[in-house]
């Protein structure tokens, strides 16, 4: 079948060989290490999206009036390429992260990127450079993005778009691979408001964290988690992570997509599965007073963090101005563990998972 889209092929002639791509693998860490190529297509105003090209990856080359650089009109995704038990290539429900960023598009004023060019062009990627998908737990790390890339001052959608999607091997999120991470709680700063860009996934909304992210740091946490704009009050998410809570009565809580957090679609993976299990679980909001209470009271069993890059995280302690708690005995727990080995080893083929959740690349 003819692509409306057709993805030019023009392999990197200089990859890196086979022995040095096996040293970086060792140990690649999140986000550090690159493949041999990457694809770019454009998007031009009357003309529309076009020149989608499989090359070698490398700098772009961007006027300093570039819109991007000015106006921060950008969105991203992610997602991960398994090596499967089976010795095939997998994806997990990639059409989602093409859905969802035609919904971030939408929001921020850019053009929407045809489902099947975002799906081949990541098939494409992958099939360039499986060399770099790691073995054992890693996984080759996928992120597809979009810039304004027209060079004009003016405030205004931009008449020009880059679409690009880059790939890196990636072992564990967290440094060290440690259990579970503590966080500190924003009172003050805030990521997202109502009405504003929370459910889009736009570099705009990291760089609005990052102040209360080194406020965590200054605490001794790990991460930061923030609260309602209006109230400061209810639990919205991590900078970059979803939340979930479990409880003593086997039940579990998660703060609903009200417009300020992002849908993850691993926290929508994990809404489907703990229903499969039978276990009620609400998207409700959750105050922190709640939070710091139910955790004393040993009410509240676990918490974990939930995305892409780090899959499930426990959270076990917590800091804020109000006092610090600990969660259960501070290193997860059993249903964490659970559900998490359940969701991996859905994306890697060795569990059953509901139908269509897993794409096969190869
Ligand atoms: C990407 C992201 C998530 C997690 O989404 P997944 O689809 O599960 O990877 C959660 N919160 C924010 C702010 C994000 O950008």
């Amino acid at each position: 079948m003819t692509s409306l889209y057709p993805i030019a092929i023009e392999p990197n002639p200089a990859v890196l060989a086979a022995a040095e791509r096996a040293v970086l693998l060792e140990d690649p860490g999140f986000g550090r290490v690159f493949t041999d190529h990457m694809i770019t297509a454009t998007w031009t105003e009357g003309k529309g999206w076009h020149s989608a090209t499989l090359g070698a990856r490398r700098p772009f080359t961007l006027d300093p009036a570039c819109a991007v650089l000015h106006y921060a009109q950008e969105i991203f995704e992610g997602l991960k390429a398994y090596r499967a038990d089976n010795g095939g290539i997998t994806l997990f429900r990639p059409e989602q992260n093409a859905r969802r960023m035609n919904e971030s598009a939408r929001r921020m004023a850019m053009p929407e990127i045809p489902e099947d060019l975002f799906l081949d062009a990541i098939d494409a990627l992958v099939k360039a450079d499986a060399g770099w998908i790691p073995g054992g737990d890693g996984s080759l790390y996928l992120r597809p993005f979009m810039f304004a890339s027209e060079t004009f001052l003016g405030v205004k959608p931009a008449s020009e778009f880059i679409f690009c999607v880059i790939a890196s091997p990636a072992g564990s999120y967290f440094k060290g691979g440690k259990k579970a991470v503590s966080l500190w709680v924003s009172d003050h700063l805030n990521r997202a408001g109502p009405g504003g860009t929370g459910a889009a996934k736009c570099g705009g909304n990291y760089a609005a964290s990052l102040m209360a992210q080194a406020e965590a740091y200054e605490h001794g946490c790990d991460q930061v988690v923030f609260l309602d704009a209006v109230e400061h009050r209810w639990v919205d998410e991590l900078g970059g992570m979803n939340i979930f809570f479990l409880f003593d009565d086997g039940s579990m809580i998660t703060p609903p997509l009200t417009g300020t957090i992002l849908p993850g679609i691993t926290r929508a993976s994990i809404l489907e599965l703990v229903k499969r299990r039978g276990i009620a679980v609400a998207e409700q909001p959750y105050a922190i007073d709640q939070w710091q209470a139910d955790a004393k009271s040993g009410k509240l069993r676990e918490v974990f963090a939930c995305g892409t890059a780090a899959v499930l995280t426990p959270i076990g302690q917590v800091k804020s101005k109000a006092g610090d708690w600990t969660i259960g005995n501070g290193d997860g727990g059993q249903l964490t563990d659970e559900i998490k080995a359940e969701l991996v080893g859905i994306q890697r083929g060795r569990v059953e998972g509901p139908a269509g959740w897993v794409r096969r690349v190869v």
